[in-house]
């Protein structure tokens, strides 16, 4: 299943939220106001379901 990713916006870089979603679940879920602890930066990312981007590849940056 897909790595659910946010991009800092900070650093810009795509940090990974610890969830799997595909598109299906994704639109189902309730993903409103999301906070993570941001591995880049060190600050603490609120996120909706808006801004996420799957990374279907699997690969790892
Ligand atoms: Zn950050």
């Amino acid at each position: 299943m897909p790595r659910l990713l946010i991009e800092c916006p900070d650093t810009h870089k795509m940090i990974y939220t610890g969830l799997n979603f595909n598109w299906e679940t994704l639109e189902s879920a309730s993903l409103d106001d999301e906070t993570l602890p941001c591995t880049e930066c060190g600050k603490v990312h609120h996120w909706t379901s808006k801004d996420v981007i799957l990374d279907e590849t699997g690969s790892s940056s």
